[in-house]
């Protein structure tokens, strides 16, 4: 059995994973799903002049010297609010009562906002006034938002392999793309395999534990963008497991994922019903936790087997599984968000490439990040996980961290 490193274990399971189909989905529909196409503006955003005030559209010209003391009275020639679509075209002296959002009528190149004048009246159904005291002056253009000022017609305003965030959402629906393409989820079968694991909902017995598994990693699918299909536990024999293979084949499953089982104990049956149908590569990963990790193809599903211990399992899905669900989804940059960290105190390790539970947190003073081990590192200890908000990363062949050093963590 080979000893591979993180990266090596890695790019052989990238290799067998090519993205999926794509989809057109309603806008609505798309929150969080990957965009499968560059999107191009077909309009200007704004699509035409207008004002980011509540006020009166001039001509800046007319109110150079305008000041509280000497204000310059302007004739009002027409009153704008949003929606509407002024034909007049302003001549010097003349101003346009104007509302946010409403169309710069022809002629006014500025906007005063109502506050610089004496009609700060803003009360619903007031109509505007025959003329107006302009208090100040005004830059050229001030309070208005040219056309194309965002956005050019053509433009890639979001390209393909980003997740949809909901101001993209926004940003589309600006553009009038009332359908999106997108990537098919992934489907993913997930089971967990052991004689000692119980539902979530029965009560303990001697020698059993509850499935764990089960649910952090169907949470885990879910966040990396691709559907769960939960197929329960299979008991540590032959059938059990192959019965379980059998169902996730005729859910159409794009991977297939599981955890324990596969380690090398004389009860651990996944590993051979996935040979004797197809076949399986097992790998000591030169990594901790999580150290064996099997991969291989039942009847052509691609299969990833996780350790069963809870903290292996989340750490195997983080270092493989997540980014196997991602380029099948077509993802473009995922993965956790990295930050560089300092270490509170020395940490020693055993030269493995190794994913250490941290409490990650501002050092105010030093305008940098610290990192502190969440309690005992053991594979089955899911509590201090939980206390963790980052895994911290150790490189192969470092024996001792010393305090202060800096170190890469993935938040999760
Ligand atoms: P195995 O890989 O089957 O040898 O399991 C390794 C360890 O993980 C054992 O202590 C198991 O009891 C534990 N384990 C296996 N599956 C689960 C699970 N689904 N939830 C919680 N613990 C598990
Ligand atoms: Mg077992």
């Amino acid at each position: 059995m080979s000893l591979l490193s993180v990266d090596q274990a890695r790019e052989r399971i990238l290799s067998h994973f090519q993205p999926v189909t794509t989809e057109t989905l309603p806008l609505t529909g798309c929150s969080n799903r990957v965009l499968a196409r560059d999107m191009i503006a077909a309009n200007d955003l704004p699509p035409f002049d207008n004002s980011s005030m509540d006020g009166f559209a001039l001509r800046a010209a007319d109110v150079i010297d305008a000041t509280a003391a000497s204000p310059r009275s302007l004739r009002v020639v027409a009153d704008i609010p949003a929606g509407s679509h002024p034909t007049i075209s302003l001549a010097a002296g003349e101003a346009a009562r104007i509302m946010t959002g409403a169309p710069i009528p022809a002629g006014a190149d500025a906007v005063v906002p109502v506050e610089d004048t004496d009609f700060d009246n803003r009360d619903a159904g007031t109509p505007a006034p025959d003329e107006v005291q302009i208090f100040k002056s005004v830059n050229l253009g001030r309070n208005t938002r040219p056309r194309g000022m965002d956005i050019r017609a053509g433009k890639v305003v979001l390209h393909k392999g980003r997740v949809l965030k909901p101001q993209d959402l926004g940003l589309l629906a600006m553009l009038g793309f009332a359908q999106v393409p997108v990537y098919r989820m992934p489907r993913v079968a997930l089971f967990s395999s052991g004689d000692e694991l119980l539902e979530v909902d029965a009560p303990l017995e001697e020698g059993k534990i509850r499935d764990s598994n089960s649910y952090t990693l169907a949470a885990l699918i879910e966040d990396a963008g691709a559907e769960v299909m939960r197929l329960g536990v299979a008991k540590d024999n032959r059938d059990a497991v192959e019965d379980l293979l059998e169902k996730a084949m005729q859910l159409n499953v794009d991977l297939i994922l599981s955890s324990a089982g596969v380690s090398v104990g004389a009860f651990d049956f996944v590993k051979q019903v996935i040979e004797s149908n197809g076949k399986m590569d097992f790998w000591r990963v030169n990594m901790r936790p999580g150290k064996p990790v099997a991969f291989g193809e039942y009847r052509n599903i691609p299969f990833i087997g996780l350790p069963g211990n809870p903290v292996s399992a989340f750490v195997g899905f983080e270092v493989f599984v997540r980014a196997a669900i991602q380029q099948m989804g077509g993802l473009l940059n995922g993965g956790r968000p990295t930050v560089r960290v300092r270490c509170e105190e020395q940490i020693d390790s055993d030269g493995r490439e190794s994913y250490l539970r941290a409490q990650v947190h501002e050092d105010a003073e030093r305008g940098s990040f610290v990192a502190r081990l969440t309690g005992h590192q053991g594979s089955g200890n899911l509590h201090s996980l939980v206390q963790a908000n980052a895994l911290l990363i150790i490189p192969a062949g470092v024996k001792c961290v010393p305090a202060g050093q800096e170190l890469r963590a993935w938040l999760i």
